[in-house]
């Protein structure tokens, strides 16, 4: 049933989220990132994202970014010879998660902040002591001032070891860090009852009580 209009009234607007939050995880999906045409970094729309970051961190608060891109930045520029197998989109990602670096590197350069690469694999949050020594690199670089930017492993990360997805991964990210907020940018505007793109009776829910 949709809430009512009371309901949704007293609903946390994203706002009064953010109002409070001091540590920020933000999640950016691949469509986001990189053009499907071109197989490139969005560049412009990185630039203005990257603003508003700085911006939030003007506010004294921390950010920490989850970004997808590297396996379609890499198809980009290994091109069509390259197959379908995991190996294949391992190659992809090692090519590609250097030049995701690179494009997040140049997006905050102009606010003079500096970001930091951790690549993590589900094994990396599920064990003790990897989850302590990932989350003690992250206080650091927070500490510095640098902004981390985390992606699965997807180099080394096979299928037992995957989470899959990049939502799954900045949910982790979010509890490593202690976050207060998480922001999952995706290529469609919220959640709904099943893909909006395949469903017209997909429902939008604006409100999720916990
Ligand atoms: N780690 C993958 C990449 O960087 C993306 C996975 C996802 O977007 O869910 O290409």
């Amino acid at each position: 049933m949709p809430p009512s209009a009371a309901a949704l009234a007293q609903t946390p607007t994203a706002a009064d989220a953010l109002a409070g939050a001091r540590r920020v995880v933000v999640k950016i999906g691949s469509s986001l990132l990189v053009d499907a045409a071109t197989r490139r970094v969005t560049a412009p729309w990185l630039a203005a994202l990257a603003t508003d970051l700085a911006r939030l961190r003007g506010e004294g608060r921390e950010v920490i970014v989850v970004s997808s891109g590297s396996i379609a930045l890499g198809r980009g520029r290994l091109g069509a010879a390259l197959g379908a197998r995991l190996e294949d989109k391992q190659a992809a990602a090692s090519v590609g998660q250097s030049l995701l670096m690179a494009a997040w590197q140049a997006a905050f350069e102009p606010h003079g902040l500096i970001v930091g690469q951790v690549l993590l694999t589900r094994d990396d949050t599920e064990r003790r002591r990897r989850w302590l020594n990932a989350r003690a690199t992250v206080q650091s670089l927070l500490a510095h001032g640098v902004i981390p930017v985390v992606n699965e492993n997807d180099t080394v990360a096979t299928e037992e070891i995957r989470y899959g997805d990049n939502d799954r991964l900045a949910a982790r990210a979010a509890q490593l860090a202690r976050a207060d907020l998480l922001i999952l940018l995706p290529d469609v505007d919220g959640l709904y009852t099943a893909d909006p793109r395949g469903d017209p009776s997909a429902a939008h829910l604006p409100h999720i009580a916990a």
